[in-house]
């Protein structure tokens, strides 16, 4: 009885070791094949400019489709990648198929700034800018980095001096999240970027709580007077949407105007859906 037991863990176990995202470590062993087998998609995610009543921006986020353990978001790898060094690799994948798809879309007749997500510890790599300095002037519109602050980066000094490189190069630089845990004042007081993102947190409650209201107006503010354009990311009500457009917001984000989606789906949508966004206007 106790061997079975023991080989029916046994056999558990190995099932495990191939299939349970606890296990991280086989997950990252596979990262770098998965890129190289096309296991790796950028989804794009629309952002609606409230100006010009249209779609003229979107975000890439990146999707695993992994064989065995379906569709992967990235909360499950991104620590992890940026942890093992992968994360370099994963961004100038999708700093490459960022450039291809921009151009896609502007052969299909849609002019758009293209958005990358760039790990804070990219922020410590110059060989990443190397490669940034020499592909970014190969785009055929604005490229967009949001920088995500998951980590504490080492070397403020050496982060700023690549941020500047990123910059010469012709990137814009968005600070992502900003209202969550670690995008904070400090990190507004350091980064000239040309765009700020309002975390999903902060707007969650904005036609609930007047508190709240008063935090995201005083942040369109401050940001417009330090020269940023304000995005705000996760809109899913329109009562938020018609709040942040009286308030100045300058870009709107989230489900009520699209969720990140394959570059198919986004043609389709620039293309079938502008007209209809205008209800939005
Ligand atoms: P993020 O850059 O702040 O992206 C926004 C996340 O919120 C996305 O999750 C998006 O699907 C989700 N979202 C958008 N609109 C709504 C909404 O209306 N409601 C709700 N509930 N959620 C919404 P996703 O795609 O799972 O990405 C999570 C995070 O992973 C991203 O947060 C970003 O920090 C990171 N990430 C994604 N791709 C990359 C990448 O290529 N490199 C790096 N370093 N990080 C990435
Ligand atoms: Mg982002
Ligand atoms: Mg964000
Ligand atoms: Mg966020």
């Amino acid at each position: 009885d106790q061997a079975r037991a023991a080989r029916r863990k046994i056999a558990v176990f190995d099932a495990e070791a191939y299939g349970d995202p606890a296990s991280n470590l086989s997950l990252m062993s596979g990262m770098l094949r998965a890129i190289e087998d096309g296991h790796v998609e950028l989804f794009y995610q629309p952002k609606f400019d409230l100006r010009r009543r249209g779609v003229h921006a979107v975000e890439g986020l990146v999707r695993w489709r992994h064989p065995v353990r379906g569709m992967l978001r990235p909360d499950l790898f991104i620590p992890m990648a940026e942890e093992t060094g992968h994360i370099r690799a994963l961004t100038d994948w999708c700093l490459r198929q960022a450039i291809v798809d921009q151009k896609l879309m502007a052969e299909a007749g849609h002019e758009i700034e293209v958005a990358i997500n760039v790990s804070g510890r990219l922020l410590g790599d110059p060989e990443f800018a190397d490669l940034v300095e020499v592909l970014a002037p190969q785009a055929c519109g604005k490229l967009i980095f949001e920088i995500t602050e998951t980590a504490v980066i080492e070397n403020p000094d050496l982060a700023l001096t690549i941020l500047d490189r990123f910059k010469a190069a012709g990137v814009d630089i968005s600070i992502d999240d900003f209202g969550s845990g670690l995008s904070s004042l400090a990190y507004l007081k350091q980064i000239r970027g040309h765009e700020l993102k309002i975390d999903r947190s902060l707007v969650v409650d904005l036609t609930q709580s007047q508190r709240d209201a008063l935090i995201v107006r005083s942040t369109i503010d401050l940001a417009h007077s330090l020269g940023l354009k304000v995005t705000a990311e996760g809109i899913e009500e329109p009562d938020a949407f018609q709040l942040l457009a009286a308030m100045g917001c300058d870009q709107i984000q989230g489900y009520l105007i699209g969720k990140p989606q394959t570059l198919t789906d986004l043609m389709d949508f620039l293309r079938d859906d502008r007209g209809e966004l205008k209800r939005f206007g």
